[in-house]
């Protein structure tokens, strides 16, 4: 083993430094007045807030650590990562702290605000045509310039302290402390990675909670099919909402974990996140959406069954990121076509 340098070892003490200079992400209650008459409350965990506006900026943090610790990354090394655009944002932000280049490969369509967000952090990026591509290219990139490939998609579900040591499930839970139904009834959560689902059903196992984990899954990803058939080689078209969803099997998806899949249509997620918006009075990112559907199927499920109970889930980043793309009204209108009656429904299901 090559002993590590003074260099890593400044570069962990940068990172807790930072992590010791950050706070907590807030725990909302929405404001749901007809589901609160039947004893079922809603929260959203607000990873908005973080310095780089996503609940990547845990796993962007959990992946530097992981990799200094490895002994991967060193002075002057260059970051790689395959990412759609949060990932690489918050991964930038850490390369800058460290001062060491970042290099996102990403598709062409990744929306512009996304891309002045990595620049802003000093990184640059890499474009590819096709989604499928970013692997591939992303190692190539670092085996040319001597780099490190940061791979979240292998590396998220293993990166996490998934125990405990201030990670998002942990954080959950004392959260919900003061409560009427502190152990949640379901918690809700999208998959990109699939890491944030990982830490999370870890944890619940080992803590012995009751709590039942739950994938909102968009159309078109594959993780659906995979978590019925088990079948790692399957493959599909790929998601239209930025952030979840994936057109492969990714190795940080693991699919014994998760209690329940829930499909979620394109329009809901749409509809959702504007209704969401609405009643937030601010700005809710599309995966949000989607998970605001899940969960209120599943809220239908427990008031036709007479339980009463909460259901958790992650505000995952705020809609100003989509300000040209999913809230642009033309954009949305030619990709998703008109989502007025889904949003009409989305707004009688919040009143419960
Ligand atoms: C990554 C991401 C998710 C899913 O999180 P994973 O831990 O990668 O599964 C959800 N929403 C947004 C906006 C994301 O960027």
């Amino acid at each position: 083993m090559t002993p590590s340098t003074p260099w890593v070892h400044q570069a962990i003490a940068r990172i807790e430094a930072d992590f010791c200079r950050s706070a907590d992400t807030h725990l909302i209650a929405l404001p749901l007045p007809g589901w609160a008459a039947h004893g079922i409350d809603f929260y959203l965990k607000d990873e908005s807030t973080h310095p780089t506006g996503s609940l990547k900026h845990r796993l962007a943090r959990s992946l530097f650590l992981y990799a200094l610790c490895n002994g991967w990354v060193h002075e002057g090394t260059t970051i790689v990562e395959a990412s759609s655009g949060s990932t690489a944002v918050s991964e930038a932000y850490f390369a800058r702290l460290l001062g060491l280049p970042f290099i996102a490969v990403m598709p062409g369509t990744t929306s512009q605000e996304k891309l002045d967000q990595i620049a802003h952090y000093g990184g640059r990026c890499h474009f590819v045509e096709k989604a499928c591509e970013v692997y591939a290219a992303a190692q190539a990139l670092a085996k040319a310039t001597g780099g490190h490939y940061m791979d979240q998609f292998t590396h998220a579900e293993r990166a996490t302290d998934w125990r405990g040591n201030n990670n998002i499930a942990q954080s959950m839970f004392e959260q919900m402390a003061h409560e009427r139904h502190p152990v949640p009834r379901w918690i809700v959560v999208g998959a990109g990675t699939g890491g944030t689902s990982a830490t999370i059903g870890r944890f619940l196992r080992y803590r012995r909670h009751a709590s039942q984990l739950c994938v909102a899954d968009p159309t078109g990803s594959v993780f659906s099919a995979y978590h019925r058939l088990r079948d790692s080689t399957l493959t599909a078209p790929g998601s239209r909402i930025e952030g979840i969803g994936r057109p492969r099997v990714e190795p940080s998806f693991i699919p014994s974990l998760i209690d329940r899949m829930v499909e979620v249509r394109d329009g809901d997620s749409l509809a959702a996140m504007h209704a969401l918006s609405d009643l937030l009075g601010r700005r809710v990112g599309p995966s949000t959406g989607t998970n605001l559907v899940a969960m209120l199927e599943l809220a239908q499920e427990m008031k036709a069954r007479g339980e009463s109970g909460a259901l958790l889930s992650l505000l995952c980043d705020s809609g100003e990121r989509y300000r040209q793309t999913y809230f642009d009204p033309a954009w949305a209108l030619q990709r998703f076509g008109d989502t007025a009656p889904a949003l009409a429904q989305v707004r009688a299901h919040l009143l419960g």
